[in-house]
């Protein structure tokens, strides 16, 4: 899209009194409506924690890793960003603290400086400005997402660099917006605004005045309340927005916000007029999503089910295609550690398709593999992303090949013979380091027959997908598969690495080593996610005949 505007205007946005308030749906709800307003927009995410990068963080602690095109390992925030604004995110949309702090004392130890003392004001806050600036000019709206909560110890330096920004520049290029919480006590049947006070001058505490305050509720403010926060906390009453929880999807928050209009006073505020909107389509898609013709189960197993956000790409590619398929997909999440040869007809009955995810490790592997054995012996549409195409991989050696002791290199069992039809990548052997040296990013796959569910999916031979392995299918067997009636779908374009595998005389049984559900869109959805919900729903309406 081209800009419209001669340079790039800002907004920041940070959270008060909670975590968990729904930032990044808030960022990118808010950039889709500036998107459709007609102008360019990128939002970047600021994580004031001290790792490099959540590449090296456990799924149950900070939710999936979202990667991009060019194998940056990052916050799912970006994965709303992208659902939200249909476009493709890059290393320059993610930044943390520990690559901030990485970035100055390399310099220092290279003696970069000169000699001066190296502090966090100036030369972190500088590093982190650079940063913020990356994109200066590229975009009518740069969206800056703080990570965390004002008052948290590491944000200062984000905080501080956000106060030095709105002095430099002009009122009108840049906005503050703080979301914040205003609590329901039942007992008293009140809305609290104290906790919201609070965050707000602890905020002003930093130097920076917010200029919209979004204030997440169970209950709608009155006039009364919204007057009374914009008293204490120095923010215009219209400035005042209350954010109640979206009916029954995320996707409904830019149509609350566009009906509140919030986007409206963000134009107005930044002095910049209002033109028209296009929006019918997103409310075709929630509106498929509220109200959908057929219902079906869709089973998800993996080892992380105590938090859903691990799996939150998967889960939102669901809603995608469930719209398109005009089919609500109740998802259950079945912790592959509870599945045995006794549990697994109990735990997968009702399912209409199940889709085995991606992970790490040993732990859980063979209720993965039983798994894959069941719905390919039972005929149900399958779905096996990254690790869940590699247990299939290891499913077929032992029970289709023969190779009884097939395994993933990956769970090598000391003093066990075994053979490995899943193995190291060449390029991994030497690789020491955990941080950052799996194969990432966006690779060519190429297609190799027209036969196959791929190619009905993506109705092209040449596709580009996103990765996040270090193992791969072991060539040495792939005659013996082929020779018992698997097809490789889909390959690295020379050939070398098996990029899909599937069953062609299965209703839907399809592997891949990559991760589709990255590249899911809100509205359009993904081709394989689409076909495999199709796929399932055939077989709920065959089994309800
Ligand atoms: N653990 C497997 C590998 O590294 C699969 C990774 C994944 O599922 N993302 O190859």
């Amino acid at each position: 899209m081209k800009n419209k505007l001669t340079h790039s205007k800002y907004i920041f946005i940070t959270g008060g009194v909670i975590s968990s308030l729904g930032k990044g749906i808030t960022s990118a709800s808010l950039g889709y409506l500036l998107q459709q307003r007609g102008y360019s927009v990128t939002i970047q995410k600021f994580d004031p924690y001290l790792n490099v990068d959540p590449g090296t963080m456990s799924p149950t602690q900070h939710g999936e890793v979202f990667v991009t095109d060019d194998g940056a390992e990052t916050d799912l925030d970006l994965g709303h960003y992208e659902r939200f604004l249909g476009i493709s995110l890059h290393k320059k949309n993610t930044h943390s603290a520990g690559q901030v702090y990485f970035e100055v004392i390399s310099k220092e130890r290279k003696g970069s400086y000169l000699g001066k003392t190296v502090q966090v004001v100036p030369h972190i806050t500088n590093e982190i400005k650079r940063r913020i600036k990356l994109y200066d000019g590229e975009y009518d709206f740069i969206l800056i997402e703080i990570g965390g909560t004002v008052g948290d110890i590491e944000s200062m330096p984000f905080l501080e660099t956000q106060r030095q920004m709105c002095y430099e520049m002009s009122s009108q290029d840049v906005l503050n917006i703080h979301l914040t919480y205003v609590p329901y006590i039942k007992a008293a049947h009140e809305l609290k605004t104290k906790p919201t006070q609070h965050s707000v001058h602890t905020l002003m505490q930093y130097g920076i005045r917010p200029d919209i305050l979004l204030c997440r509720c169970e209950k709608k403010l009155n006039k009364d309340i919204k007057q009374k926060i914009g008293l204490f906390c120095n923010v215009e009453e219209n400035s005042v927005f209350d954010v109640t929880d979206a009916d029954s999807t995320i996707y409904e928050v830019p149509l609350n916000f566009y009906k509140s209009n919030l986007d409206a006073t963000i134009l107005q505020k930044m002095g910049l007029p209002l033109n028209n909107l296009e929006i019918t389509e997103w409310e075709k898609f929630v509106n498929k999503i509220k109200k959908p013709k057929y219902s079906i189960n869709i089973g998800l197993i993996g080892k992380y089910t105590d938090y859903e956000d691990s799996y939150k790409s998967i889960l939102e590619a669901f809603i995608h295609a469930g719209s398109i398929n005009n089919c609500k997909v109740n998802v259950q999440l079945i912790n592959s550690e509870d599945i045995t040869k006794d549990t697994i007809a109990d735990k997968l009955k009702d399912l209409d398709g199940v889709l085995v995810g991606p992970g790490f490790g040993n732990r859980g592997i063979e209720g993965k593999i039983l798994t894959v054995e069941y719905v390919r012996e039972n005929n149900i549409p399958f779905f096996g992303i990254c690790l869940g195409m590699q247990c299939a991989c290891i499913e077929i050696a032992r029970n289709v090949c023969n190779i009884k002791n097939a395994n993933t290199k990956e769970c090598q069992q000391e003093n066990e013979e075994e053979e490995y039809v899943i193995d190291l990548m060449d390029n991994q052997k030497n690789v020491k380091e955990k941080g950052g040296t799996m194969r990432l990013g966006a690779y060519p796959c190429k297609i190799t027959d027209k036969n196959t569910f791929a190619y009905k999916a993506y109705n092209q031979l040449e596709i580009q997908e996103r990765h996040r392995h270090r193992y791969e299918f072991n060539n040495k067997y792939r005659d013996l598969f082929i020779k018992n009636g698997i097809t490789f779908a889909g390959t690295s374009p020379d050939g070398n690495l098996i990029e899909i595998i599937e069953i062609p005389t299965h209703k839907w049984f399809v592997g891949v080593q990559f991760h589709p559900e990255l590249k899911s869109r809100a509205v359009t959805g993904h081709p394989l996610f689409i076909n495999f919900i199709k796929a399932a729903l055939e077989n709920s309406l065959e089994k309800n005949k």
